[in-house]
């Protein structure tokens, strides 16, 4: 097990990578606890879940809403939970989205952490204390910054995973190399077979590297006011194609990492040569690389994004595989851009 920390305004998190859900009890006082979990997960796990109260929730992201909120605000009631109760969030990206913000807003908040059970939760969801749901057909338009104490990433649990949400994961992992770390990339090219089998010693040194970099920009930049930001490639079309399509999220954001490298590639940034590099890793990994819907139809639902100002966009582009830039464009230029790049 290996332990990475995230030092935030909000709050300090201890990630353990590596860490069982049985050594839940070492992190937690399973007494004042109630977890929070999908019917799914739950069917897998319950047995190894703390001795605790159990608040059950439907999956998928229709389900991330304040409608969701209340519905656990009046179990969280009914069992009496104080303000020292620990909320534990028990599965993907969606119940940590909702535990933690429940946990942030009930009586002001209370204590919580997570045992994240899917890949792209262990990478991405669960780490970074981004914490909200779903508003006015908006994602993540209601929501709190707030560190979970701990998350425990325990690959065992990653064993029941649908393949493709497995796969979905890999998009958040190439993403952190695409950004980030360029040998990222090379390990995932040379490992491909054996992380897609989930072999623990490759997934571990995965998870691992890609919390070490989300943990080190989260630390740097907890609001998103500058560094994080580059956490967003490929995630400006990529919200666009969930929202328009309801493929997960981490096949959109495939598909958003291949646009915005062929952007980055017209804006004179990339080569042609790295942009079809990581468009064949995203490839091998068994994610979709064509959008499937068409570019005018995603720059409206963009003109939505909550991450929009005005008549600007923050979009992060490609310097080289492993570095990444946020620049702010007018959407007139985007428009213009993604002509120079022969998407329309
Ligand atoms: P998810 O939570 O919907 O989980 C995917 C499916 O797998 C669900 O049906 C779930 O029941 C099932 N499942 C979970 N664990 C399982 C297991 N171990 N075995 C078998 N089935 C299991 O999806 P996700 O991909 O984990 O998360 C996507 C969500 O995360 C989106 O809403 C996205 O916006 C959010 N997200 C948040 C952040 C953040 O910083 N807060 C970052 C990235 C993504």
């Amino acid at each position: 097990m290996k332990k990475l920390l995230v030092r935030a305004a909000s709050g300090s998190s201890q990630i353990l990578v590596g860490e069982s859900i049985d050594n839940l009890k070492q992190y937690m006082d399973e007494r004042h606890a109630v977890i929070i979990t999908d019917r799914t997960v739950a069917g897998h796990y319950q047995k190894q879940f703390p001795k605790c109260p159990v608040i059950l929730i439907d999956s998928g992201e229709q389900i991330k809403t304040l409608e969701t909120v209340t519905t656990i605000f009046n179990q969280l009631v009914d069992l009496e939970a104080d303000r020292s109760t620990l909320i534990l969030g028990i599965g993907g990206g969606i119940v940590c989205d909702i535990a933690g913000f429940v946990a942030s807003t009930y009586m002001r908040g209370t204590p919580f952490g997570f045992v994240s059970t899917t890949l792209l939760s262990q990478v991405d969801a669960s780490v970074g204390g981004k914490n909200g749901v779903n508003f006015g057909g908006y994602k993540n338009m209601v929501g709190v910054f707030n560190q979970p104490a701990f998350v425990v990433c325990d690959m065992r649990l990653l064993k029941t995973l649908p393949f493709r949400e497995i796969q979905c994961g890999f998009a958040e992992i190439i993403k952190h190399g695409a950004i980030a770390d360029h040998r990222l990339l090379d390990f995932l090219e040379n490992h491909r077979d054996a992380a897609l089998d989930l072999e623990s010693r490759i997934v571990e040194h995965l998870v691992y590297r890609s919390v070490e970099i989300k943990a080190g920009v989260v630390t740097r930049d907890e609001r998103e006011k500058g560094e994080r930001r580059k956490l967003n490639f490929g995630h400006t079309f990529g919200h666009a194609i969930e929202k328009l399509t309801g493929i997960p999220h981490g096949e959109a954001v495939g598909i958003g990492m291949v646009l915005a490298a062929a952007l980055s590639v017209a804006k004179g940034l990339l080569s042609p040569a790295d942009a079809r590099r990581l468009e064949r890793i995203i490839d091998s990994y068994g994610l979709p690389i064509r959008p499937p819907v068409d570019v005018q139809s995603m720059l409206a639902a963009m003109r939505k994004d909550k991450k929009r100002e005005g008549e600007r966009i923050h979009f992060v582009f490609l310097d080289a595989l492993g570095s990444a830039r946020v620049e702010e464009i007018e959407f007139e230029a985007l428009h213009r851009l993604i002509k120079a790049a022969e998407m329309m």
